[in-house]
């Protein structure tokens, strides 16, 4: 089998850079284990404009969010599949002092536009304590397991070869790639963490950050269709079930599920939630991270035929549309890669 781009990794990162390529004419073959440590099938998906308790607009939310939101459009035609959509985020005042600051800030501070409205204490207490009141802040939400799984079964395999990629079977030659039959001008690494198992990339400055999510089962009335933030964050995954996250470890990269985790959830949530429930589930991924917080992009400088898409952190949603699409235009088109991002600015 001949192709241009063998992309090893089917998470998020993989997804958008075969998206790129084959809508610029490239021809692509991806090979995933399954998703069977992917942080993108267990991320919650979310795009907030606002962070912090000072409620700070993000640097990088006005520089990507229209670039972001135009390629999962995309993405929704070509799968015709609803993939992104607007989610109000309650972010919950945890006093009344800082209500009072934000109301004497809100005219002044960059963030103003994306706060929706303010709202009154106790409009949700059959689901929350909500003694303060909250702000509504326009988020968004990309359905990311709907997103690989739809991309997955219409792909097809011709295209998305199952099984783990075995390192030791990868011939790289002045020309080209080998690999089990399959021949390729390049291989591009969207392996998420498991990039530190990777001779060629291992040594880039990696701080990765596994997270950690549980499915709550609940009795009532269904959660709103918001999200819902209170240090935690919890929303809606069914009429009977709302998922609770999140943690940042830095110290154990692992995707097994942690009681440390658990209980530093459960904590928060105790201070919150007022609705009966039982755990049905816990999820951890880990996000790949880098220590400038910026993803990767671009080919090694010493092996130009082994190329990396990763570094996506704990805002893929928002960022690697941007940084997928300025790897597909620097394979096909030669374009540079902005400094920001890309691999030169690395001593590897
Ligand atoms: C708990 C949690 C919550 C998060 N919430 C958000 C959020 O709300 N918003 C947001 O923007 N981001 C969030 N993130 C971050 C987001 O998940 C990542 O930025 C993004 O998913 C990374 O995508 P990726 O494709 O680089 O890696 P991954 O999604 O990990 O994909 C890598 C893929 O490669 C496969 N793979 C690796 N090695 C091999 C191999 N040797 N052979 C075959 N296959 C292989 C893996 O199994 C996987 O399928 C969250 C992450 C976590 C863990």
């Amino acid at each position: 089998m001949k192709t241009q781009n063998l992309i090893v990794g089917q998470g998020l990162a993989g997804t958008l850079l075969y998206h790129h390529l084959t809508k610029r004419g490239a021809r692509c073959m991806i090979i995933d284990d399954d998703h069977a440590t992917c942080a993108s099938a267990v991320a919650a998906g979310f795009v907030n404009p606002i962070s912090g308790r000072r409620l700070i607009l993000s640097d990088d939310f006005e520089k990507y969010y229209a670039e972001a939101e135009a390629t999962y459009r995309e993405m929704e035609r070509t799968l015709r599949e609803h993939l992104f959509e607007p989610k109000d985020i309650v972010r919950f005042y945890d006093s009344f002092t800082e209500q009072k600051n934000w109301s004497e800030r809100k005219d002044r501070i960059k963030s103003a536009p994306y706060v929706k409205s303010f709202q009154p204490a106790g409009l949700y207490r059959r689901w929350f304590h909500d003694p303060y009141g909250s702000l509504v802040i326009k988020g968004h939400i990309c359905h990311l397991h709907r997103l690989l799984s739809s991309f997955r079964e219409q792909t097809g395999p011709d295209h998305i070869v199952p099984g783990a990629f075995d390192a030791a079977r990868l011939e790289v030659t002045a020309d080209g790639v080998a690999y089990r039959g399959i021949q390729a001008k390049r291989v591009i690494f969207c392996e998420g963490f498991r990039v530190t198992q990777n001779h060629y990339f291992a040594k880039l400055p990696w701080k990765h950050a596994k997270g950690e999510i549980l499915l709550l089962e609940h009795e009532g009335p269904p959660l709103p269709d918001k999200i819902f933030n209170f240090g935690k964050w919890a929303y809606r995954a069914s009429d009977k079930t709302v998922r609770l996250g999140t943690t940042f470890y830095w110290r154990t990269i692992d995707t097994e599920p942690s009681e440390e985790a658990r209980r530093e959830i459960l904590a928060r949530a105790e201070t919150r939630i007022v609705f009966p429930y039982t755990i049905k589930q816990q999820y951890a991924g880990v996000r790949p991270v880098l220590l400038d917080l910026n993803p990767v992009a671009g080919l090694h400088p010493r092996h130009p035929r082994v190329g990396i898409l990763n570094g996506f952190g704990a805002k893929g949603v928002l960022r690697g549309p941007h940084a997928a699409r300025q790897l597909a235009e620097y394979l096909t088109e030669g374009r540079p890669i902005d400094r920001s991002i890309n691999i030169s600015r690395f001593n590897i």
